[in-house]
């Protein structure tokens, strides 16, 4: 399938040369049709499979140059001011050959400027829901004469508590528009929120989310939860470790693990919720050129960022949620790369492998031969994907973790097995 194959003219069609993009994924396939035939749309797609061109390619080609006074004619919500971003970013690059205007709404920095490029007039607006809210309340933005409507992320925005914050802004739009909701699963408050948003909605579905992308290879590392920084240290020295997205549970540990790779000279630097806006995007940006090779995450600042060319995802601990971890490794392998992800997991996060397991139907493999191999004996696989270890660790591990202990005579004996 071709773009040309989607109803695309030909001024779309250049602005898709010029991004780069060869063939449509599934979900445009599936999508950008049905948008132009004016329905409303309902889309489940797994992380970066493209979903952004799939409403902003459609969208751009249906808005006719304003004529007198400019109005919003396009609302997008995005769950995080980085994803409203980027959102704004690709509406820039598909909208170059069109007189459109088009900015990004959020909070975390001055609201000036962003009054201000509204009171110049646009027509598309990329926003968070808090400050539209606030600028709506302000009297900055009226939708009254909106005609598209798109939610991205719905899910995540339910996951972040937006929901209502969504219902609200729904309610002061007009009634005659079209709508698209979008999100990598669809929890029943989803599929509620859905019905009554949209007007007899054409479902699009392309790869479920407990489908891991294909391209990715993963593996898992049992390891004593005191033993991961060491590990996490021995593979990111190894030179293919060039850009690499780690995940921990809290924002704490995030700041905690960055700080300590920064003191082992591998630089290194966290993004999270509780960071200003500026660091976080100054953070971002030099992950993206490479200036910082190692960025330290949790789940809701990593949501939705797309970074190219992430060459590993390490889950320096296990998310609880398993959906959550199809969501971390998408961040690798973006748009038909390859690319590596590792988990770590001590003993008291196994429980959450099984159930990472179960969601995306394949034994994770196992690296067994490492120097921090844990004490406590490896899980049995069902289907030998990792090999099962005879009462207890395996003869490597276990000297290596003998000479570890020479090594570090201050470890107490506290990490033996019991
Ligand atoms: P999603 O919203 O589904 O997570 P995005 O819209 O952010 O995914 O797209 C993920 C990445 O794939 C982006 O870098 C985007 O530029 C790229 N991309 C999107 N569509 C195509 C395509 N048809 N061909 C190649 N790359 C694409
Ligand atoms: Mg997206």
């Amino acid at each position: 399938m071709n773009f040309q194959d989607l109803q695309l003219n030909s001024k779309m069609l250049r602005a898709v040369e010029r991004v780069g993009y060869t063939a449509p994924t599934p979900i445009q396939v599936r999508a950008i049709p049905e948008i132009l035939a004016g329905r409303d749309i309902v889309g489940c797609a797994h992380t970066s499979s493209g979903k952004t061109a799939a409403f902003a390619l459609p969208i751009v080609q249906m808005l006719k140059p304003a004529v007198g006074k400019r109005r919003i004619r396009v609302l997008v919500l995005a769950p995080t001011r980085e994803l409203a971003a980027q959102i704004d970013e690709e509406f820039g690059k598909f909208s170059r050959e069109s007189a459109l205007r088009h900015t990004a709404i959020f909070g975390g920095v001055g609201q000036g400027p962003q009054v201000t490029a509204l009171q110049r007039g646009v027509d598309i607006v990329v926003a968070t829901p808090g400050r539209l809210q606030d600028l709506m309340n302000q009297g900055y933005i009226r939708l009254d004469r909106l005609e598209y409507f798109i939610l991205d992320e719905a899910d995540r925005m339910l996951d972040m508590g937006f929901i209502n914050d969504v219902k609200r802004i729904i309610k002061r739009l007009p009634k005659a528009r079209q709508n698209m909701l979008f999100s990598a699963t669809m929890p029943q408050a989803i599929q509620e929120l859905s019905h009554s948003l949209l007007t007899d909605p054409v479902e699009v579905e392309a790869n479920p989310q407990s489908s891991t992308v294909e391209t990715i290879a993963q593996f898992v590392y049992f390891v004593e939860g005191g033993d991961k920084r060491a590990l996490l240290k021995h593979i990111l020295r190894d030179p293919a470790s060039q850009r690499v997205l780690v995940f921990t549970r809290t924002k704490h540990r995030a700041n905690n693990l960055a700080k300590q790779l920064s003191r082992a000279r591998i630089p290194a630097e966290a993004i999270h919720g509780n960071k200003s806006q500026t660091a976080r995007t100054r953070a971002l940006a030099r992950f993206k050129s490479g200036h910082t090779p190692v960025l330290v995450a949790t789940d809701i600042a990593a949501r939705g960022l797309d970074i190219d060319s992430v060459t590993h995802v390490i889950n320096f601990d296990l998310p609880n949620i398993a959906e959550s971890y199809v969501h971390r490794i998408g961040r690798t392998a973006r748009a038909g790369a390859k690319g590596i992800a590792y988990s770590f997991c001590a003993v008291d996060e196994r429980k959450y492998l099984r159930e990472i397991e179960a969601l995306i139907q394949q034994p994770i493999a196992v690296v067994s031969e490492h120097p921090f191999a844990s004490a406590t004996p490896a899980p049995t696989r069902q289907n030998g994907a990792g090999k099962p270890r005879q009462n207890g660790a395996s003869k490597p591990a276990r000297q290596n973790r003998q000479r570890r202990r020479a090594r570090r005579p201050r470890r107490s004996r506290q990490a033996q097995p019991a």
